[in-house]
């Protein structure tokens, strides 16, 4: 999906008001109906009706008449709003080049006012996996409120707080800057994704790094469970950072073992068939293998599998245990089908198609408001926007 700031320039306080009143109406509708619309923005004289026609025609509102006639926010609306809401706290002033397509979520430059460059990400969950998801009743039938805003939200959450707790921990992760809806604002990571490299200078050096990082996780009571060269930046002098943390859990999970292992077994596969290093046939290495046996115990010494835990520590960002079952469930019921899932549809057609199938209602909670009352005023349009959203 192309994401078109100008339009940010275009857009009016108005227009920002009728579509937080969109995002607002989406926690218990699927579409969201005018009449709500315009009782919500509160605007007179038919301003919500002229709003929503330029937020249409701007591909910020998908309109719909399946079931009944109602407007939902699309993905760029939604990006909209967090990305008006960073500008707002003073974070960004500038949205750059796409840096990265990820499988649920797309990463963006971008800049602030002195000029410094950071990392954005969007999370989109249900891109990818939605109709596999859908096509799963019992998932479904269990979370009534599935919506790729609520979800996407929650795992945005999810991954600046574990991004945040792990970076005081010094873990060489991207610093995390801040999160606003769906969005996570992080440094820009001079560094090449692992999967690109295919000859190194210090294989073993750098294959014992991945190994010390998954134990040293583990020690702390979590496992990463997509570690692999996608989710591995690797700089100049080949030094690791690690990216990705929605799917992460607690070592206190009922398959933590077969997760941990999982991680490191992608690790030696890589290294063994991409680097050409074989980490077996290496005498000089220490170990091949952490044990399991090994971190889980560091981490019950440590107390990181009980209160001390830093799964623990994270709940109080706000990042709750009720969110990681919603998470976990939603990525057990997507990952089952992998291999399944349709790639490269990315173009505006396909994502809005995409999105046809992942609407329903926004899940409730206080968050969402805070987000509202804290997305002010000051916007990159050069407009007053004191007001914009504060009275909705
Ligand atoms: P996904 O969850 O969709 O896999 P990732 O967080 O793994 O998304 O990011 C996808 C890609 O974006 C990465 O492989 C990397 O190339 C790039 N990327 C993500 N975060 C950063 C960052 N902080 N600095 C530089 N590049 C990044
Ligand atoms: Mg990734």
């Amino acid at each position: 999906m192309k994401l078109d700031v100008n339009a940010l320039r275009y857009l009016s306080k108005d227009d920002f008001r009728v579509l937080t009143a969109v995002e607002m109406g989406q926690k218990n509708h699927e579409l969201v109906p005018i009449e709500l619309i315009d009782s919500i923005s509160g605007l007179k004289h038919g301003g919500a009706f002229r709003s929503i026609k330029t937020l249409m025609r701007h591909k910020l509102l998908h309109h719909d008449s399946k079931y009944y006639e109602g407007y939902r926010l699309t993905y760029m609306g939604y990006d909209f709003l967090a990305i008006r809401a960073l500008v707002a706290r003073g974070h960004i002033s500038g949205v750059g080049r796409q840096i990265g397509v990820g499988k649920e979520s797309d990463i963006f430059e971008v800049t602030n006012d002195d000029g410094e460059v950071f990392a954005l990400k969007m999370h989109r969950l249900g891109r990818t996996s939605f109709r596999a998801v859908k096509s799963k009743r019992d998932y479904l039938g269990r979370r009534q409120n599935f919506s790729w805003l609520y979800l996407s939200r929650l795992a945005a959450l999810k991954e600046y707080a574990f991004m945040k707790a792990l970076y005081e921990h010094g873990f060489p992760v991207p610093q995390a800057i801040d999160n606003n809806r769906h969005a996570v604002l992080m440094s820009l990571v001079q560094a090449r994704p692992m999967v690109q490299i295919r000859e190194m200078a210090h294989p073993a050096r750098v294959y014992l790094s991945c190994m010390e990082l998954i134990s040293r996780l583990a020690g702390k009571g979590l496992i990463h469970c997509d570690f692999n060269e996608f989710n591995l930046l690797i700089g100049e002098d080949e030094e690791l950072t690690l990216i990705d943390f929605p799917q992460m859990v607690s070592i206190t999970h009922a398959n933590a073992e077969e997760l941990f292992v999982r991680d490191v077994e992608c690790i030696v596969r890589f290294f063994s068939k991409k680097i050409g290093y074989v980490p077996e046939q290496d005498p000089g290495l220490p170990y091949v293998r952490p044990s399991y046996a090994e971190a889980a115990a560091a981490a019950k010494a440590g107390g990181a599998d009980g209160e001390g835990g830093l799964d623990v520590e994270l709940a109080a960002s706000g990042f709750q245990r009720q969110h990681q079952k919603v998470l976990e469930e939603y990525m057990e019921a997507a990952g089952s089908e992998d291999g399944e899932e349709e790639e490269g549809s990315d173009d505006e057609e396909g994502s809005d198609e995409e999105e046809e199938d992942g609407e329903a209602e926004a899940g409730s909670s206080g968050r969402q408001g805070a987000a509202d009352g804290e997305a002010g005023p000051r916007l990159a349009t050069g407009e007053g926007e004191a007001e914009a959203e504060a009275g909705v």
